[in-house]
This record gives structure tokens, C-alpha cells and sequence, in this order.
């Protein structure tokens, strides 16, 4: 194929930005320096053309490339192949090219172009480059279901030739929607509660709550690799913060009966991860509850949990069954170690079946005597992060 250079180009296209008005520039901006930092290891170089992106890179890449862009928010799809001039002769032989290299039943073009003073239309081209294809090369040509779409894009005097397109994640890119705190355990539910709110353009500080030496480390160890998985699909890695919350707990089983610890070390989890919201300039909290999933997570206790903390707490999965969050844990990869069965710090020290429908008033009653130690024990656990 007579690329220019000995380079290929993916085309990298967004959807929801382009609907954003005025703050298209700053979106593609985002998107543009998402896709340069997460691409990094790889050598490609990013720029912005009429409304999409184009990444060039060395063919050997290709694969690690595509591996990558699967993974950044924002990216609707993309499309991989090479780029030569826009005249007639150099498309149809980059196509001839390009379909001489593959085995394939039958094809279509499909074909666009962005310059109104160009002289083919977008018919013009498909027709003219379709016939190389079929008259020289034999492959019949299906409109309606081919086995390979050769797409060209005619863009600035290039044609952009692709006969791979790959479906990205959509979204909005990380960063743009602001900060969150993620509330992040082992399960299956809290790393895609943050995942989505990232597909929102959240970036995510994420705040995990253990109880050692009331259990053992491998909790500790589990969410760690769990943030990993999540960092590959951040431009920077997200902080993970790692709260010492056995003295709290402890505390709190010395002071309140069984029914009501569940949803009084919730409140306590979220008191403490708004202070690091605040610190952090973060303007919501997340966390992975389903609506009725467990004790805590009836809508009484939903309410009275959520009665201590003023920033918004968004709960993306608040309407999910279970097996679509084991779904999109396995789409995501963090399913293998959200499997792992680990103590989880809010079963300990329960005895009986926690109480379902906690009222705030009821809660606060329990709360208020020990309200000042509970804060104080806060502070000095977010001191020993
Ligand atoms: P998950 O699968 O996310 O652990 P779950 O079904 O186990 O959720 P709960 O244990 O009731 O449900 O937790 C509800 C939410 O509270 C979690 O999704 C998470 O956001 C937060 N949470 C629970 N335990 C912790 C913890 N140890 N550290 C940080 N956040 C936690
Ligand atoms: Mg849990």
C-alpha cells in the first residue's frame, strides 16, 4: 500500500462529544491527551482532524494498539488500516492492495468525505474503488451483509483506507465530569460502580476501608489488583487510599447492638471518604449498592446510611440485578478477582440478621451519644492512611 511513510493510522471516532456545543474543543482536547497517555507504550502519535482523531504508528503495534484504545473512555469506535493521497488512482490502489492480502466472500465500500470542494462524491468514490475490487479481484460485492466493509475516509487531501473497525467504549473521556470518591471493596459491584462513573468523564479516587488485623491482608492484596484493572482504563493510574477501619469497627461492636452495625459502619465509610472528598476538591461519592441486593441496601437503610453525608452519592448500579453486574465484571476483567471469596470487614462481628429498615431518627439516637469518639477515631484513621 503506498502509505505515506511507512506508518499506519487508526481513525479514532467520538460520538456523545461531538454533541457537546461549545465545549466540543475542551472534550476532543480531553479525549486527545486520554488516548495519548493511555496509548503511551506503544510509540503512536495522536492529532485532531475534522471532527476525529488519527493515531499513527508503526505496523508491529497494531495489536497492542487496538488493545489499548479498547480501553478509553470516550472512544466510540476506530478504525485501523493506512493512509494515501485522495486521488482516484491511489485509492483504487490502495484498495487493490489491501484486498489482494486478505480472503474474504464478498465486500462493500463505504465511503465519506469532509471537503465539499473535493471532485468525487462519497458515491463516486465507492462505486469507482468497489469495481477495482470486483472486476480485478473477483470478490463479489454484497451491499447489504458483506463479510468486509472497506471504509474510506476522505479527510484534508488524505484518504484514511481501513477495512477493520473495531467498537470502542463510548462514553465521555475520564476527567472531564470532574472528581469522585469510589467507595471500593472486593466484590463484584463496587469496581464497576466506579468503572461507570468513569464512562461518565468521573476520575476516581478510590477508598478502600479494611479491617486488619481483624482480617487477614489478602483483602488488602485483592484490592489492589483491582485498582490496577481499573487504572488501565485511566489515563493516570487513581490514587487508592487504604483506610485502617478495624478501631472504628471495633468501637462501634462495643457501643451498638448487632441489628444496626451494618448501616452505622456505612455511615462511617461514607463520613470518612467525604472528608477525603473534601480534601480532595471531589464533588460526589460512589458506591456499587443495588437496590434490596443485601440488608443494607434496602431503601430504608439506603436512606439512613446516606443521612450523614452532604456531597451527592451517585450509585450507577442502584437498578442492576446481580448477574448484569457479574456480566459487565467479566467485560471489564475484574471478574476473576472479585470472585475470590475475602472477609469482608462489614460481615464481622454481626451476629443474627441485620435490621432491614433503620430510620434516620433511630440510627441517630444510637449515634449521637458517640458521635464525638466516632469522629475523632475518623479523623485519626484518615491521618494513618
Ligand atoms: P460489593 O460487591 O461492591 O462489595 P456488596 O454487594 O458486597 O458490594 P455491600 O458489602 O453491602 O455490598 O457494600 C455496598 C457498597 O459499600 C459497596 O459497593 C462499596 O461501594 C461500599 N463498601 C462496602 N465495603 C467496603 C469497603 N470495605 N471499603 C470500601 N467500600 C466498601
Ligand atoms: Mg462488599
Amino acid at each position: 500500500m503506498i502509505y505515506v511513510r511507512s506508518q499506519k493510522t487508526a481513525v479514532i471516532h467520538y460520538h456523545e462529544i461531538a454533541l457537546k456545543g461549545k465545549n466540543r474543543a475542551f472534550f476532543e482536547r480531553a479525549l486527545m491527551t486520554n488516548i495519548q497517555k493511555q496509548t503511551r507504550d506503544t510509540g503512536c502519535r495522536v492529532k485532531r482532524i475534522a471532527g476525529r482523531l488519527i493515531a499513527q504508528y508503526d505496523p508491529g503495534n497494531e495489536e497492542k494498539l487496538i488493545e489499548k484504545l479498547r480501553h478509553v473512555f470516550g472512544v466510540h469506535h476506530f478504525k485501523v488500516g493506512g493512509e494515501t493521497r485522495a486521488d482516484m488512482e491511489s485509492m483504487k490502489k490502495a484498495a487493490r492492495e489491501l484486498f489482494e492480502n486478505i480472503k474474504t466472500k464478498s465486500f462493500r465500500v463505504s465511503a465519506t468525505r469532509s471537503e465539499k470542494n473535493y471532485p468525487f462524491t462519497s458515491h463516486d468514490i465507492e462505486v469507482k474503488v468497489g469495481r477495482v475490487i470486483d472486476e480485478e479481484l473477483k470478490i463479489p460485492v454484497d451491499l447489504s451483509n458483506p463479510e468486509t466493509t472497506l471504509s474510506i475516509e476522505v479527510v484534508e487531501g488524505k484518504a484514511y483506507m481501513s477495512i477493520r473497525r473495531i467498537e470502542g467504549l463510548g462514553g465521555l473521556p475520564v476527567g472531564v465530569s470532574g472528581k469522585v470518591v469510589c467507595l471500593l471493596s472486593n466484590g463484584f459491584d463496587s469496581p464497576i460502580a466506579a468503572l461507570r462513573m468513569m464512562k461518565r468523564g468521573c476520575e476516581p479516587i478510590l477508598v478502600h476501608f479494611h479491617s486488619y488485623p481483624n482480617t487477614t491482608k489478602d483483602a488488602i492484596e485483592s484490592v489492589k489488583k483491582i485498582a490496577e484493572i481499573i487504572s488501565n482504563y485511566a489515563p493516570n493510574p487513581p490514587k487508592l487510599l487504604l483506610i485502617p477501619f478495624a478501631e472504628i469497627q471495633n468501637f462501634i461492636v462495643s457501643k451498638i447492638p448487632s441489628s444496626l452495625r451494618v448501616v452505622m459502619y456505612r455511615r462511617w465509610m461514607l463520613w470518612i471518604a467525604e472528608q477525603i472528598a473534601i480534601r480532595v476538591r471531589a464533588r460526589a461519592l460512589v458506591t456499587g449498592d443495588s437496590v434490596g441486593q443485601v440488608a443494607s441496601q434496602t431503601l430504608e437503610n439506603i436512606q439512613a446510611v446516606s443521612e450523614i453525608a452532604t456531597l451527592p452519592i451517585l450509585r450507577p448500579l442502584a437498578g442492576h440485578d446481580k448477574e448484569e453486574i457479574i456480566d459487565l465484571s467479566k467485560f471489564y476483567g475484574t471478574h476473576e478477582i472479585s470472585k475470590l471469596p475475602y472477609d469482608d470487614c462489614c460481615s464481622l462481628f454481626l451476629r443474627g440478621s441485620p435490621k432491614t429498615n433503620v430510620s434516620i431518627a433511630e440510627i441517630k439516637k444510637a449515634e449521637e451519644p458517640i458521635r464525638k469518639e466516632l469522629e475523632e477515631l475518623a479523623e485519626k484513621a484518615i491521618i494513618n492512611t
